[in-house]
């Protein structure tokens, strides 16, 4: 019995109707549709992809980045006043003294703080959820790494390069693409059970814009997999890494010279403020996706509201490339239930098709991610090939069934076993029938820009992960974000040490002038106190019926004064 609705019952009998001769294209080996030219590729995206539409982004008024287009929505937060009054703290008394604070315990500050207690040091993790709370946790498909004998580093970056349009820092490619390997083996003796075939080779497959494959993932729940095992490592640690839950940064701590030296964490549970004065400073807060830029859906978790990026500015560190917005070709539109949840590049790598309401397969299934979101998005709009949801929303089918088709009966129940359970919760086996999919926001392209070393243009500051920028140029590849923040994150690991050492004595005199002087730079530039930032947590409480019951919320900053 089919999961959808009767209405859209004709359109599925056309994508089964030419299911046949698709499949028998892509059993030849040949390409099922031909790729589009950097011509067509460009006329997409400016016409359709929502970076590039009139009001995508505007010049940011303040800070280090002043005059720089953004994302528009990027600028509001940024320019929305500080959340703290700094003349309500007393900083003369730390409650915690370290090495090395790391800010955020995904994947990237999890390999960081395990990268701090090797080299003997102590340090502060503080979350702003639990440990593992993440992107990073979700993760699905896997990650690249040159790991195949047909495969090097150097092909891992000319790809990386050309999925970016050319805008990523080249040396940052080349840290990721080199130290791909080493990572897949790093994390392989730590624990990850990567999926293997009968000879204990990894099992690799393809992603959109890779010229080989070499994705390695564990099912589709990599980033559970992976989280997991570097959860594990940093509880082996007691004696060296300290562990706050609940427990946000909501701003950078600066000493004497203007270099970072701790933070001020926010216990979301009791309501307290804690001083934490460090010798380094790492940021991996990791992305944006809860801003639900142009309001489109998103794939991310709840602690994704762009804290990192907000701190790092108000105190002085330069950002990269904030004018770009990831949007995942395939979110599920439908059910409603989980409307943006993530269906994994992998299930397109596998050999499932994009495909319209008539059952036309009308664009290379492996497509650049924003190119393929952008076709996605002409083909449910301007072309109305699209089938539309119950609730008025528009999609494209996915036909996953295809998958066992080409590789034997059982491979989508295999690889893909918490895609399955997911649509099996409504009713939908995606082995029969094809997901119907809209873009969802996934990724933050930009961030605080970095070196090889991960330091950031502010002293003492270092960053490692998606709230990083330059690593991707405009456009992230399927599976490099993954090995994104475990080889940033260990290189802010080891550098984030490296300089605690020099700095063994230094007791920093700790400040919040900063915020006082970005408070200032607000109120001179005339922007009015409409919001305040960092947001924490997205509010998706309506503000008129709260305001019914609670006179003082104050739907700017999203919570009661
Ligand atoms: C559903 C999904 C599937 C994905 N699949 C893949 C994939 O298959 N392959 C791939 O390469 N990439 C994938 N990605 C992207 C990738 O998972 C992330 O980009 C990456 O994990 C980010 O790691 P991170 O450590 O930088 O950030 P995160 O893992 O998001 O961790 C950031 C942490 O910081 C915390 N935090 C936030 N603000 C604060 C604050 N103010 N103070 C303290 N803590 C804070 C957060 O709560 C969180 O715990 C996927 C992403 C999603 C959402």
């Amino acid at each position: 019995m089919s999961g959808y609705p009767e209405y859209m019952q004709a359109s599925l009998e056309k994508v089964k109707a030419t299911r046949p001769a698709r499949l028998e294209k892509a059993k030849a080996g040949r390409e099922v549709i031909e790729r589009m030219s950097l011509a067509e590729r460009e006329e997409v995206l400016s016409g359709f992809h929502p970076d590039y539409q009139p009001d995508a982004r505007k010049p940011i008024r303040i800070g280090h980045n002043k005059g720089e287009e953004m994302t528009s929505r990027v600028v509001d937060l940024l320019e929305s006043y500080p959340s703290i009054n700094p003349g309500d703290f007393d900083l003369s008394e730390p409650d915690f003294d370290t090495d090395v604070l790391i800010i955020g315990a995904g994947g990237g500050g999890c390999m960081a703080a395990i990268q701090v207690a090797n080299a003997g040091l102590n340090s502060v993790l503080a979350t702003k959820l639990r440990v593992g709370d993440s992107n990073s946790m979700m993760s699905q498909g896997g990650m690249q790494a040159a790991v195949n004998p047909h495969d090097n580093p150097a092909i891992h970056y000319l790809d990386a390069i050309g999925g970016g349009h050319f805008d990523n820092k080249p040396e940052l490619v080349e840290a990721l693409t080199m130290d791909g390997p080493m990572i897949a083996g790093y994390l392989e003796e730590l624990g990850v059970m990567w999926d293997k075939n009968s000879e204990g080779i990894c099992n690799t497959e393809s992603g959109g814009g890779t010229s080989r494959r070499r994705m390695l993932s564990c099912r589709d729940y990599t980033g559970a997999e992976i989280q997991r095992v570097l959860r594990d490592e940093v509880k082996n640690h007691p004696d060296k890494i300290t562990i706050v839950e609940y427990s946000p940064a909501v701003e950078l701590l600066l000493d004497e010279s203007g270099e970072a030296a701790g933070a001020l964490l926010y216990n979301m549970e009791t309501e307290e403020y804690t001083v934490v004065r460090a010798r380094s400073v790492i940021m991996s807060t990791g992305g944006f996706g809860r801003l639900h830029i142009k309001g489109f859906a998103t794939t991310n978790h709840y602690g994704a509201t762009a804290d990192g990026l907000v701190m790092a500015y108000h105190a002085g560190a330069k950002l990269l490339y904030m004018d770009s917005v990831q949007f995942h070709p395939t979110g599920a539109v439908y059910p409603e239930q989980i409307l943006g949840f993530l269906i994994t590049e992998k299930v397109r790598g596998l050999g499932g098709q994009p495909v319209n309401k008539e059952g036309e397969l009308f664009v290379f299934p492996l497509e650049p991610r924003d190119v393929e979101a952008a076709s996605f998005i002409r083909e449910s709009t301007k072309r109305g090939m699209g089938v539309k949801t119950p609730a008025g929303r528009v999609g494209v089918w996915l036909d996953s069934p295809l998958i066992d088709l080409l590789s034997g009966p059982g491979t989508i129940q295999t690889t893909l076993p918490a895609m399955v359970r997911q649509f099996k919760r409504f009713g939908i086996d995606i082995t029969q029938e094809p997901m119907l999919v809209y873009p969802t926001l996934h990724y933050q392209n930009g961030g605080i820009e970095i070196n090889t070393d991960t330091r950031t243009t502010l002293a003492g500051l270092f960053a490692a992960g998606e709230v990083s920028g330059g690593v991707h140029g405009r456009n992230r590849l399927m599976g490099n974000s993954v090995l994104d923040y475990n080889v940033f994150g260990r290189r802010a690991g080891k550098a984030a040490a490296e300089r605690a050492k020099t700095l063994a004595e230094r007791e920093a005199k700790l400040s919040l002038d900063h915020v006082r002087a970005f408070r200032a730079e607000l109120e001179d530039t005339g922007i009015p106190e409409t919001s305040h930032a960092p947001i924490l947590i997205p509010e998706y409480r309506n503000p008129e019926i709260l305001k019914k019951h609670r006179k003082n919320y104050d739907p700017f900053i999203g919570r009661f004064l």
